[in-house]
């Protein structure tokens, strides 16, 4: 893994937290410039926030892979919340 050498930040406004543009694949190096696009789901943590430059935003697509995968995780979620609750049992 090769190391992005980081700029100087003087203010300390980027604490650690590097964005990648997901359109031209360069550092963002002004945080002010740096757009968060989506959330990506993992399935071994909470996941990463995508981002890009605020020109490049707009240009970012979704991957279709990603969007199935959202679409299935969010109507698996409906079903489960949209499933009566067991109340038969009574333990009184
Ligand atoms: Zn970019």
């Amino acid at each position: 893994m090769a190391a992005v050498p980081l700029p100087a930040s003087p203010g300390g406004i980027m604490t650690g937290a590097v964005h990648v543009c997901r359109h031209c694949d360069e550092v963002i190096t002004d945080p002010e410039d740096a757009v968060l696009v989506w959330h990506e789901m993992s399935n071994s943590g909470p996941g990463w926030s995508v981002y890009a430059h605020r020109a490049h935003a707009h240009l970012v697509k979704p991957d279709p892979q990603l969007v199935a995968i959202l679409t299935r995780i969010r109507a698996t979620r409906a079903r489960m919340n949209s499933r009566p609750q067991k109340g038969g049992e009574k333990s009184a």
